[in-house]
């Protein structure tokens, strides 16, 4: 069973509705900044607090799979995907805490996500699963004084260094700096429902793939 010494192993949840660049230095930088052996990317199925996603699941893990290609740092897992009803994060942190041991887990998240942490489904339980890896995207604040009065509360003695993430297999929160890139997969889906151009916004075997599938068109008569 790995050991409480063994390099951080990050974790990318997300709708990846289409995967882009902000979530790919999201997970590059992370790692970087706090020393993880690598990322497990984790596409949701169909996210509880959230509008159902544009493209259906395969569609969402087949572009993770293609944005990650060639990386050995990055894996990409299917169970929430293949999951028939909605995917719960917690749930599937309970299942990589079991198979890791003791070995400690890091949650990357961006401000927003963040910040909408209490809205989750047994939200404050997280903290006993992973730590969480923070980092700022713009136009969402990362400081504490702007946090809800509930997740200040339930961070509050959490907040440490990277160092801080290899001495136990979970609870602390550390925020890394990451390049601004004010990219998200609405801005995406809104540009190609319209036509316009998205390339070098999101990897090209990403923008291949939405074309060839014909993905986030507005359907014809509308
Ligand atoms: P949408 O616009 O549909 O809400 P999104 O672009 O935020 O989608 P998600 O799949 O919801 O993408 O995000 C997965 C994770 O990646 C979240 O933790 C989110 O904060 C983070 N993330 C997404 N885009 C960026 C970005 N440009 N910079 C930093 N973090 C990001």
């Amino acid at each position: 069973m790995p050991e409480t010494n063994s390099a951080p192993l990050g974790l990318l949840g997300g709708t990846f509705d289409p995967v882009h660049y902000g979530h790919l230095r999201l997970a590059e930088e992370g790692r970087a900044a706090l020393g993880l052996a690598g990322v497990r990317w984790i596409p949701a199925g169909q996210p509880p607090h959230r509008a159902a996603p544009d493209a259906a699941a395969a569609h969402r893990l087949e572009m993770a799979r293609r944005a990650i290609a060639g990386n050995p740092a990055f894996t990409v897992d299917d169970a929430e995907t293949r999951a028939a009803g909605p995917s719960y994060t917690v749930v599937t942190l309970e299942r990589l805490r079991a198979e890791a041991g003791r070995r400690p887990l890091v949650l990357l998240m961006g401000a927003d996500a963040f910040l909408g942490l209490p809205a989750w489904h047994r939200w404050r339980e997280i903290f006993d699963l992973v730590h969480l890896g923070l980092a700022a995207r713009p136009g969402f604040a990362l400081s504490p004084t702007d946090w809800p009065a509930e997740l200040a509360q339930a961070c509050a003695g959490r907040l440490g260094e990277a160092a801080d993430l290899r001495a136990a297999p979970a609870g602390r929160i550390a925020s890394f700096a990451m390049t601004p890139l004010g990219i998200s997969a609405s801005l995406l889906r809104a540009q190609l429902a319209a036509g316009a151009s998205v390339r070098y916004l999101l990897p090209e075997p990403v923008r291949e793939y939405i074309e060839s599938h014909r993905l986030y068109r507005i359907p014809d008569g509308h």
